[in-house]
């Protein structure tokens, strides 16, 4: 079966382990693609296996350049150009369509560190060493020309040279492609998570599981070599057969400007005034794009393990398609200030992840499907989440659900639909099953902590009483429906026209608090009501010396009288409450 087709990737699965390969590439950016190809044309049996999509790692993030290596004559590393400069050549000819000459034009400013008949000098060696003779000086005024935006007056004079440019995604496809016709395999979403090792230690295969989150497969298969051309991540794997630590990780950065903003036709380069790094601005798929060259990343290295990282989710909701329409995403804290693009987590929204046994875990709800109303997923990585388990039947409503580890043991704290009781279920991992029971009383935004060796739970309950609750609400739904109903019968509001008196909806509203309440076996008591005002809740706690930090969200205490239904959107305050346990 050809490969890319439908149904290869199934079968490709189910033959993974039934040989022996003779090689196997982890990591499906340029490097990888490259050997594969490589290993193809001398007739190995070959695999490559990429954890996400082909290229989505530095190879799809790249400068875009081929760049021949003019900064590195600064450092007279001529050795290292004249490479550069021949592999340059080698991809214009081989890339055709791919990777296109680009024009380069460099301002020359007064005050400069290097001087324009230094760079001259430079640019003629770079021509050399392509046996090309490309470059062009030109005075400030026809450089001008050559490029209006330039207009500062500082500059003195500029050139003209050549370097070339790559779509860096389409350029590892096409080699993988080139590669995959000489007879290699290549999977993406699958991810290499152990290396194995025959009895004198030699790394002979490797563990991979199925990251497309469609199944949650995972095969050893086994291979005469193994290649970790994994890119920033290969430290993460060489820990895993006790390598040491190699990499020195840099980090580049891009700006993107609509091209109407920033209008440019050609690449133009400058030396940074503070740090002379060089600059470079070019058009790129109709945008400019602004970058520098690299700077070292302080990053955690064992980026690709669980430990150490920092995420944060993120739910979101497409308005334009509910229900089913949440998407939650990640984003991963690399450094002070730095976080990483936006990944999709799963298409439900996620509570609060915990740590449990070595994996991440999430209560997760808002399911397009109805299989059920919450549902348990895990991540090694925190990037990649399965569905393990399904917490709650689809019948409950359930969705706002706080994870709770106690002795190893994992529990959940649902709200379920809001005239139902808080739930609590606990999870039996050896059996996939969860046993739940009602704890008779309305909590919603569940929080759970503890503090000397009790229980609490944080969240926003009815000061009312539960049963005066579910009346009030019950008018407060009949009141929330007439948004359907356009005020076309003259009512002088809709509390009127729907025979609601509003000061009850006012009470449901105001009789909304935040409060902590003890959680004795099953049963919730209240022990606190925090200074928080109607309608409140989504609490957050933080352990703090001998204190609880307890934030919550509250309506300012006077919101305006409740003539329709969102008249409650008033402005919200954040409460931070400090708390102190006495024995
Ligand atoms: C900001 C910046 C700008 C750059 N600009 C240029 C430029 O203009 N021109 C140029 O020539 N070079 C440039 N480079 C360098 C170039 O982009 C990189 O050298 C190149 O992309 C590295 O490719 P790679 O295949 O080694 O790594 P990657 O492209 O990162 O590929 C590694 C792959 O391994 C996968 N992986 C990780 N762990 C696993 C696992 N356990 N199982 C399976 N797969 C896994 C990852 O998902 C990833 O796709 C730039 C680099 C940076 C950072």
């Amino acid at each position: 079966m050809a490969m890319w087709t439908t149904g290869w990737r199934e079968e490709q699965w189910e033959t993974l382990d039934q040989f022996q390969w003779d090689l196997v590439v982890i990591g499906g950016g340029i490097t990888g693609a490259g050997i594969l190809r490589e290993a193809a044309r001398i007739g190995l049996r070959c695999i490559l296996f990429e954890a996400h999509d082909f290229a989505s790692g530095t190879s799809s993030r790249s400068s875009k350049l081929i760049h021949g290596g003019l900064r590195y004559l600064k450092n007279f590393q001529l050795k290292m150009t004249s490479e550069s400069v021949h592999e340059r050549e080698h991809l214009l000819k081989e890339g055709r369509g791919l990777v296109t000459p680009l024009p380069f034009i460099m301002a020359n400013f007064q005050g400069d560190r290097v001087p324009p008949w230094l760079f001259g000098l430079g640019l003629s060696v770079y021509d050399l060493l392509a046996l090309k003779w490309n470059h062009a000086s030109y005075s400030a005024k026809a450089l001008r020309q050559l490029c209006p935006p330039l207009t500062s007056s500082k500059i003195t004079s500029g050139f003209r040279y050549f370097d070339a440019q790559a779509d860096d995604a389409r350029l590892v496809l096409r080699v993988l492609q080139e590669a995959v016709q000489d007879g290699a395999s290549a999977l993406n979403y699958a991810k290499v998570e152990n290396l194995l090792k025959d009895s004198s230690g030699r790394v002979r295969g490797v563990t991979v599981a199925d990251s497309s989150g469609s199944s949650d497969r995972s095969i050893e298969v086994q291979a005469r070599s193994v290649i970790n051309a994994t890119g920033a991540w290969a430290d993460g794997l060489r820990s895993r057969v006790g390598g040491k630590s190699r990499l020195r990780i840099l980090r580049g950065s891009h700006l993107f400007f609509p091209s109407k903003r920033l209008p440019l036709s050609r690449a133009v380069t400058f030396w940074h005034p503070r740090d002379q790094r060089p600059v470079f601005i070019f058009p790129w798929e109709g945008v400019t794009l602004v970058g520098t060259t690299d700077v070292d990343h302080q990053a955690d290295p064992k980026f690709n393990t669980v430990d150490g990282h920092l995420f944060v989710t993120c739910a979101t909701r497409n308005i334009e398609n509910p229900p089913g329409g949440h998407k939650t995403y990640g984003f991963e804290r690399f450094d002070e200030g730095e976080w990483s693009e936006p990944f999709e987590c799963a298409p439900c929204v996620f509570w609060r992840p915990k740590k449990w046994r070595d994996q991440y875990v999430v209560a997760a709800y808002a399911w397009a499907e109805k299989d059920a109303s919450v549902k348990l997923l895990s991540s090694k990585d925190g990037r990649d989440w399965k569905v393990i388990s399904n917490i709650l039947p689809y019948e409950t409503g359930g969705n706002e659900t706080e994870l709770f580890v106690e002795n190893n043991k994992l529990i959940a704290f649902s709200r379920a639909a809001s005239d139902l009781d808080m739930l609590i279920s606990t999870y039996f991992p050896d059996e996939n099953r969860w046993e739940t029971v009602s704890t008779g009383r309305l909590i919603h935004g569940p929080c759970i902590f503890q503090a000397k060796d009790r229980t609490f739970i944080t969240g926003r309950y009815c000061s009312q009483g539960d049963d005066r609750f579910r009346e009030l609400q019950g008018d407060w739904r009949k009141f929330t429906n007439y948004v359907q109903q356009p005020d076309e019968e003259g009512y002088k509001t809709v509390a009127e026209a729907a025979g609601i008196d509003p000061a009850r909806i006012e009470e449901y509203h105001h009789g909304l608090r935040t409060g902590i309440l003890l959680i004795d076996g099953t049963k919730l008591r209240l022990v606190m009501e925090l200074l928080s005002a109607g309608d409140s809740s989504y609490p957050g706690v933080v352990e703090y010396g001998d204190e609880y930090v307890i934030s919550d969200y509250s309506m300012h205490e006077y919101y305006p009288v409740i003539h329709k239904p969102g008249d409650w959107e008033s402005p919200s305050d954040i409460y931070v409450s400090r708390v102190r346990f006495g024995k």
